[in-house]
């Protein structure tokens, strides 16, 4: 639960803030003409491609497409979540951040808080323990076996839960109150039928796991003696989702500001072991495979993820399964690599025999997410036949399915054809008849618009970085970002529905800027970091930073209200050929046969003479 912030506050926040004072107390910045240009912060670069717009209060990278507003700045650049972000830029300006509007989530945040209170507590019970328990002598050799400093064990916070069935219990419940919430923290689990509980943690090393805020949100713990399972977590509770946090990135954020890469281990003690030997960028997933909640997270601090796993088949198995949730968020600027350890090593006996130089060597050979995808595919197709080609081709269509369209797409396409000695545009066709069959079974209706190129329908971003053309949608929400006030131009309901790429942002900005005239471009970037739309927040950043030669407003109505016109004329073909189609299938309703011979009618009108 996020927690939402209201809107008017956001906006208000935004107005008090000087995007240029923020960003030049923090790297240095020039003026050229009207805006300020630097050497860009999110990606290495030699001459200066970030500039930021004192006039539309916002940022935007030419060279790596980074942009957004005062609060996407500091998120991006503190690593911060978008709430944490504007409790800081809140902060500088004197404001304090209100609390959940909305009735039902003050009692919530209050449950959470105290939570996280009680979730404290019992890590500072596990860290005392660990010094002074009578029984702390069996963890604390475990410990120094796996050659670990006290230094680390602070750093990371690891704990020691004593044998028995109620110690936590009988350290923490002073109330009525306590018991529950310390089971609904996951740390007490009631007997069946009776109020009695009990400790989930009894005889392990305990290790907190953090969010990105550094509060504890629940434990993991491992075995000293030979109980089962060897490691324990802590259950989903409301302040932990196991497949949305990852062990060690609060440490790793603690380490250094400046991470490039994240590589991603099994297991609590890979992590502490790493970062024993300077290596602060290993995490872990908490006993799920890495999903595609955990990747976006990480692309937001980094733009590299090496995942590192065994060298046995329970290894590659495991490397299958993060390649297929790793091939959706393949956006372009993004790497995914894939390290395979030398079998019978783990991380930590890797970086013990070979140190960070030779750990980092291991890194810098694993496999790109492309060399591993088709390496994987020729393992299970003979290619020296026609029919194990067409077989090639088939799978490895179908996996790349949900990668972005982008180059990373074309230059896999491309790989492929000079696998299977079929041309690109030979595997495009093929591609766009499976999807299409794919499309008709779900929607029956779906058709193209006549001159659209083949857009994939449910990619809205086709990472346009690379597209120089801009379509019609573009150019309007261009217009509208860089003159809001030219909405009074669109009439209500004049666009319908817009089944087409950005169409939908399209809208989505209209009706925003019809509800607030005012807003400047930062503001409403601001919304879109308000809503969770990564996507249409990148989209309109992007489309935020495209210079208009004129500002004269009349000059820009006459252009946007040529754009419209061609949106509509485009979307009428679009219903032209949907109902054509249908019509040829089953019959028409009254309404839609009307509507059939309007349309052809206007068609006919407009055919060149
Ligand atoms: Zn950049």
């Amino acid at each position: 639960m996020t927690g939402l912030i209201p809107q008017n506050f956001i906006d208000d926040l935004l107005d008090r803030t000087d995007i240029v004072e923020l960003i030049d107390g923090r790297i240095s910045l020039r003026k050229t003409g009207r805006n300020y240009s630097a050497i860009c912060p999110f990606h290495k670069e030699k001459t200066p491609s970030f500039s930021v717009s004192p006039d539309k209060q916002f940022y935007y990278c030419f060279g790596c497409g980074a942009g957004g507003n005062a609060i996407g700045f500091v998120m991006e650049f503190e690593h911060l979540d978008f709430r944490s972000a504007v409790e800081e830029l809140a902060r500088k300006s004197g404001l304090e951040v209100p609390q959940d509007s909305q009735p039902a989530n003050p009692m919530l945040q209050q449950k959470q808080k105290s939570l996280y209170e009680h979730l404290d507590r019992a890590r500072q019970y596990y860290q005392q323990q660990l010094r002074e328990h009578p029984q702390r002598q069996s963890a604390v050799a475990y410990l120094k076996k796996r050659g670990l400093t006290g230094e680390m064990a602070k750093a990371f916070g690891i704990g020691f839960a004593p044998p028995g069935w109620n110690n936590l219990q009988k350290a923490l419940v002073n109330s009525d109150t306590d018991q529950p919430q310390l089971i609904d923290a996951g740390l007490l689990i009631a007997k069946d039928g009776s109020e009695e509980t009990y400790d989930r943690f009894r005889d392990r090393i305990i290790f907190p796991i953090r969010d990105s805020r550094g509060r504890t949100i629940a434990f993991g713990g491992r075995v000293l003696g030979n109980e089962k399972p060897k490691y324990l977590n802590s259950p989903e509770t409301p302040v932990f989702h196991k497949s949305k946090e990852l062990y060690g990135l609060y440490e790793a954020r603690q380490a250094s500001n400046r991470i490039t890469r994240i590589i991603i281990v099994e297991g609590y003690m890979d992590v502490i072991s790493l970062s024993q030997f300077g290596i602060h960028n290993a995490v872990a997933t908490l006993g799920t495979a890495t999903s595609k909640e955990h990747l976006i997270k990480l692309f937001r601090m980094v733009s590299e993820v090496v995942f590192c796993f065994d060298g046995d088949a329970a290894g590659r198995q495991a490397a299958e399964r993060a390649l297929e949730n790793a091939v959706p968020c393949m956006e372009d600027g993004r790497q995914i690599r894939f390290m395979f350890l030398p079998e019978g090593e783990d991380p930590d006996s890797l970086v013990r025999n070979e140190g960070k130089q030779g750990f980092d060597e291991k890194i810098n050979e694993a496999k790109s997410l492309p060399d591993f995808f088709f390496d994987r595919l020729l393992e299970q197709t003979d290619t020296t036949s026609l029919d194990g080609k067409a077989r090639l081709s088939k799978l490895a269509l179908k996996k790349m399915q949900p990668l972005p369209n982008g180059l990373l797409r074309q230059l896999m396409l491309e790989q492929l054809a000079s696998l299977t000695s079929l041309s690109v545009s030979q595997l495009q066709n093929f591609s766009a008849t499976q999807e299409s069959h794919k499309r008709e079974g779900n929607t029956g209706s779906y058709t193209q618009g006549a001159g659209q190129p083949s857009a994939r329908p449910g990619h809205r971003k086709p990472s346009i970085r690379q597209q120089r053309v801009q379509s019609p949608v573009e150019q309007a929400i261009a217009l509208l970002l860089h003159m809001p006030q030219l909405v009074k131009l669109i009439k209500d309901k004049q666009l319908g529905e817009l089944d087409i790429p950005n169409g939908r942002l399209l809208l989505d900005l209209v009706q925003l800027l019809k509800s607030s005239p005012t807003l400047t471009t930062g503001g409403i970037i601001g919304h879109w970091q308000g809503v969770d739309d990564r996507e249409g927040y990148q989209e309109i950043a992007r489309l935020s930073a495209i210079e208009l030669p004129i500002n004269n407003e009349q000059h820009l109505a006459e252009k946007l209200k040529g754009v419209l016109e061609l949106l509509i004329k485009q979307k009428q073909e679009q219903n032209l050929n949907q109902l054509l189609e249908k019509s040829a299938l089953s019959e028409l309703s009254t309404d839609e046969k009307r509507e059939l011979a309007q349309l052809l009618n206007q068609n006919l009108k407009q055919m060149p003479k």
